[in-house]
């Protein structure tokens, strides 16, 4: 059967599963570790935090704080704690995924673990991928059966013609060649209960071919009506032709940098600020191109001026990988290359009350009573060190254990 990235052959039967689905009533307690409540806080040393039911309900210092006698009690003596990690740019569309659904849960939950909760990520954002598996992972996430994050997904659509090289040919892709088709489109994904959409502004079509660009036309229609729907759109943009169509088609989220291409202009900064646009930066994945090393070094150093400007310009970085695309699970080269542009602080700004800000998800992002329960402990301090970031030893979402370091 040919496969579709969230095309046609979605079922709706697989939709609407409630995410509190997750939340267990059960009380586990983090005691002994120093917790940063926000990048900006300052750290409150041997804390206690009470989780009961999904969410967090007291924070603070040991002895402050009550441990219920029930609890589960985890100590975290000389590890960091922070709220739980965004990853706005993922794929679940590797072999492993296929046919979720009815899969074995063991090969379905140590994938999740390799890729994704053991590099502390509570919340992901799937950008492309089969329809079918993604939703059908996403409800055996929530009913517990496979420990993992909150799944958002995103519907493509690419422009005509601009099936990418790096994509299986046999993949038949959601194209669209009219406003109207793209309008169309996007309704069937609002229809289907997709949490947004996804564009492919520019597609790459192979080494010394021309990047084929969606008509901003074409894009602008699909963007306002998932707008309509109060769905936001991200767009692959591959080239400047390609940014300038997210500017003028609304585009909310940049899924990427524009590797090899001269730095944001002064204007197009501007219209960044001006239209609130977000920025992915996937900064690993350029340093991995199977090209020369001096042409990856170049690309790295391109992309990591335009994360500098786009966030010195004030524009919301949002931390991401493309993982699932790529097999490079480890977080640890993203740190590094993400810190070459930011301050740790603004890292971790990427990784929690970025996100949780720019996607409206008020109750994440921050360690507060009252908010989820989505909680990452690290062996390391990560703003005395950026890749403490990846040293994960426990990743808790809405109050349950999702990953523990062996
Ligand atoms: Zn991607």
């Amino acid at each position: 059967m040919t496969r579709h990235w969230l095309g046609a052959a979605l079922l709706s039967c697989v939709l609407a599963v409630p995410p509190s689905a997750v939340a267990e009533a059960q009380t586990l307690v983090l005691k002994g570790g120093s917790v940063y409540a926000s990048p900006d806080a300052t750290p409150i040393s041997n804390a206690v935090i009470v989780t009961s039911a999904g969410l967090i309900t007291a924070v603070g210092r040991e002895g402050e704080v009550q441990i219920p006698s029930d609890a589960q009690v985890i100590d975290c003596t000389g590890k960091t704690i922070v709220a739980g990690f965004w990853n706005s740019h993922v794929h679940f569309a590797e072999g492993v995924w296929r046919n979720a659904g009815s899969a074995p849960a063991a090969p379905l939950t140590e994938h999740m673990q390799a890729m994704l909760t053991r590099w502390g990520f509570t919340t992901v954002w799937d950008l492309g991928s089969d329809g079918r598996d993604t939703l059908a992972l996403r409800r055996r996430v929530n009913a517990g059966e496979v420990p993992g994050p909150d799944i958002h997904t995103a519907g493509n659509i690419f422009p005509r013609d601009g099936h990418p090289a790096y994509l299986p040919a046999e993949i038949k892709l959601p194209e669209a060649s009219t406003p109207e088709e793209a309008a169309q489109l996007t309704r069937m994904y609002m229809g289907f209960g997709l949490d947004g959409l996804k564009l492919f502004t520019g597609s790459f079509k192979g080494t010394g071919k021309p990047v084929v660009n969606m008509d901003p036309a074409i894009a602008k229609a699909a963007v306002e009506v998932a707008h309509a729907a109060g769905k936001p759109a991200f767009a692959h943009p591959q080239n400047m032709a390609g940014v300038e169509a997210v500017i003028a088609a609304g585009v909310d989220i940049m899924a990427h940098t524009v590797a090899g291409e001269p730095p944001y202009s002064p204007e197009q900064l501007a219209r960044f600020k001006q239209q609130g646009i977000a920025l992915v930066p996937t900064l690993s994945l350029f340093a991995k191109l199977p090209v020369a090393p001096e042409i990856a070094t170049r690309l790295v150093a391109t992309t990591v001026a335009q994360v500098k400007a786009f966030s010195d310009n004030g524009g919301p970085v949002l931390f991401g990988t493309d993982v699932g695309f790529t097999n490079q699970y480890d977080t640890t080269l993203e740190y590094e290359l993400m810190r070459r542009a930011l301050s740790e602080r603004q890292v971790l700004a990427s990784l929690t009350t970025n996100p949780a800000k720019y996607f409206k998800s008020a109750k994440k992002g921050r360690i507060e009573k009252e908010f989820d329960a989505d909680l990452v402990v690290l062996d390391g301090d990560p703003l005395a060190d950026v890749t403490n970031l990846a040293k994960v030893a426990y990743t808790i979402r809405a109050g349950k254990l999702i990953y523990q370091k062996q």
